[in-house]
């Protein structure tokens, strides 16, 4: 899986073919790909303990 963000409104998506069209603003072939850590990072949580910030190590 691969999340994508539009480039016109922001809108972010994860999935593993990039969107032809953004459902938010109509715009087509605005998005990108964002490169996250923390998708992987929550991926790999599933195994062990979630978390959905940083704040407590
Ligand atoms: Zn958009």
């Amino acid at each position: 899986m691969a999340l994508f963000k539009c480039s016109m409104c922001g809108f972010e998506k994860e999935t593993r073919c990039k969107p032809k069209e953004c459902p938010e603003c109509k715009a087509k072939d605005s998005f990108t790909k964002v490169e996250v850590k923390a998708a992987e990072d929550a991926a790999e949580g599933k195994k062990t303990t979630k978390r959905c910030c940083k704040s407590k190590e």
